[in-house]
């Protein structure tokens, strides 16, 4: 499986990082090897300093696909879970400023924490899905799919016209505003519309 990730998704959080707003969505990949499941620790990598939470909806692929027109995306996924697009922030900048690819700063081992999935019939309008990170009891991030600036199905058609879209492959859509930096001991906790989806420690 693989996983793919839209950055610049979110009007607020592209403002925060002082970034250009897209015309098409900000395209990049991690590795299995980023993958963490059922709320294992994070263990914080020592090439960075600064390493953010990225809270974002996570889709489930369940059939294969490639140029997936817009109007028949929506069948190509069919589960929805919470991650966290870990992201060594001091070294993207450092990269980003000299127009090299972030690839080391996002893709690193245990970059994806993910939970479980849940049918995504379970929600009435995926225009209106709400979600929030939770930092040592705090709110940290709190997001709405109404806030996306490219929706699920435009997402899916989009990355299907680069790479073919396998059954298990992972889709991040994107954080809201409040990245910040992560330190040893915190507790992350994350929910989709007020139901707790993980909830694991930064070691
Ligand atoms: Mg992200």
């Amino acid at each position: 499986m693989k996983i793919i990730a839209v950055g610049r998704n979110y009007a607020a959080h592209i403002k925060e990082l002082q970034n250009e707003k897209p015309d098409e969505p900000v395209i990049f990949c991690k590795p299995d090897t980023a993958l963490l499941r059922d709320n294992a620790p994070f263990y914080l990598p020592d090439f960075s300093k600064d390493v953010h939470h990225e809270v974002e909806l996570v889709l489930k692929i369940c059939k294969e696909g490639k140029n997936i027109e817009t109007q028949f995306a929506h069948k190509y996924y069919e589960e929805i879970g919470l991650g966290i697009d870990f992201t060594a922030r001091d070294l993207q900048n450092k990269l980003k400023a000299k127009g090299l690819p972030w690839e080391i700063s996002k893709a690193f081992n245990g970059s994806a924490p993910v939970s479980n999935f849940v049918p995504l019939a379970n929600f009435q309008n995926l225009k209106n899905i709400s979600f929030d990170l939770l930092v040592n009891n705090e709110l940290r991030q709190h997001g709405n799919t109404k806030m996306m600036l490219f929706d699920f199905d435009t997402i899916i058609s989009y990355v299907s016209k680069f790479f073919t879209l396998k059954k298990g492959d992972m889709i991040f859509t994107g954080t809201p505003a409040g990245v910040s930096a992560v330190h040893i001991g915190d507790r992350l906790e994350g929910f989709i519309e007020g139901e707790k989806f993980f909830d694991f420690e930064i070691k």
